[in-house]
């Protein structure tokens, strides 16, 4: 059986932006990579939406970026800039479009669908397929979207929702989150915070169709694409092997107060290339241990407080936009911090600390 330099499990998000920042620096001139991916075909199954407090090689693939954006609870809206770091939507099906057709191009590059079809003994492996224990006391972001279209024009296109806390929380967290990527378009997707430990929060098509035509008032519309999935808020399985580094959701590239990983993913792509030559020996990569710490933290009170949420959440964004951004960015100074620690309630979350 073949052998190969370098092996990559699972080529979605990470996979291949790993495997695209080597080639595009020219890490594969001389070395083999094996990739295995399972799908037979490509299409667009997500979109990637982050604030750009970071460069990235994918800002052809953006469908459409914002400077402005809402976050609101019941009778409550706040509206905020953020035009130091604006918020982007990537395409998945335009990201997967264009790292296949750059990594056909070199020879080096392999393709199996298991990794049985190739010896990996002797090779170094990146892998991006997460184990997950099954634990009940996890809390997930799951949430499903649909992009819609109107018959005439509906969306302020200028300006996307973050967070509509105006819903059903059923002793839990929800929100509605719009992205409208023109006048009439948008995705509009229903978004839970909890332990989803049964089917009673799913009914995402019904909750969808309600906030679309109650709550909007929009009645001419019709359903253009959608989108499923959920995101651990927590680490996934991780054992230490010699050759091996887990990447992506699998290596703990999820802002678990946020569930965002896309730029995190970019970030570990870049580390990884520059340590390549010794990557064996490169310090293991990781969100910086405050947030861990803090995230923690932070979700202790989400689960034992799911109705205060809401109020956290908008209060968070009464500090400036720019250093909450930075916040749950991870880019964020000791001062910035503190400004969103004391907007937070203290009793509560000093209760927190002894869950
Ligand atoms: C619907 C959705 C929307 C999201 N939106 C955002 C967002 O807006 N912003 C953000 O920052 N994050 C978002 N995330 C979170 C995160 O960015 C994505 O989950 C991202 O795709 C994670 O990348 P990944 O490579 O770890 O996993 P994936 O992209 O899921 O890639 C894993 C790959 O492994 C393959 N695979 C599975 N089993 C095997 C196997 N046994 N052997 C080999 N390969 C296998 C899969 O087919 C897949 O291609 C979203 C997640 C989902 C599910």
């Amino acid at each position: 059986m073949k052998e190969f330099d370098y092996i990559i499990i699972g080529a979605g998000c990470a996979g291949l932006s790993l495997a695209y920042e080597l080639e595009i620096n020219e890490k594969l001139k001389d070395k083999t990579l094996a990739i295995i991916e399972p799908r037979i075909e490509y299409k667009k199954d997500k979109t990637w939406s982050f604030w750009k407090v970071a460069a990235h090689n994918f800002d052809d693939c953006v469908k459409k970026s914002w400077k402005n954006f809402t976050i609101n609870i019941p009778k409550k809206t706040n509206h905020l800039e953020c035009i130091s770091y604006p918020y982007q939507s990537i395409d998945s099906g335009l990201f997967y479009e264009k790292i296949n057709n750059k990594i056909k191009e070199n020879k080096n590059i392999y393709f199996f669908k298991d990794i049985s079809e190739i010896n990996s003994k002797n090779s170094f492996v990146f892998n991006s397929v997460p184990t997950i224990k099954k634990d009940d006391r996890n809390l997930w972001q799951h949430f499903c979207g649909v992009e819609i279209e109107t018959q005439n024009n509906f969306f302020d296109d200028g300006i996307f929702n973050l967070m509509d806390f105006d819903c059903d929380q059923r002793e839990s967290v929800h929100f509605f989150y719009t992205l409208p990527y023109s006048k009439k378009t948008a995705l509009i997707e229903t978004t839970w915070l909890s332990r989803m430990n049964d089917g009673f929060q799913k009914d995402y098509d019904s909750q969808i169709k309600d906030y679309i035509e109650n709550y909007l008032k929009l009645k001419n519309y019709k359903i253009i694409y959608k989108e499923e999935g959920a995101i651990p808020l927590f680490y996934p399985t991780y054992e230490k092997e010699k050759n091996k580094i887990n990447i992506g959701t699998a290596g703990g590239m999820t802002r678990l107060s946020t569930g965002y990983t896309f730029l995190n993913i970019q970030e570990h792509s870049k580390y990884i290339c520059k340590n390549i030559e010794n990557i064996s020996n490169a310090k293991k990569f990781e969100i910086n241990k405050k947030y861990q710490y803090l995230d923690d933290i932070f979700l202790r009170v989400l689960d034992k407080n799911p109705e205060m949420m809401p109020e956290i959440f908008f209060k968070m964004f009464k500090c400036s936009p720019k250093a909450v951004i930075k916040f749950l960015s991870n880019k964020s100074n000791f001062l910035e911090d503190l400004s969103i620690i004391l907007k937070m309630p203290k009793i509560t979350f000093i209760k927190a600390l002894f869950y």
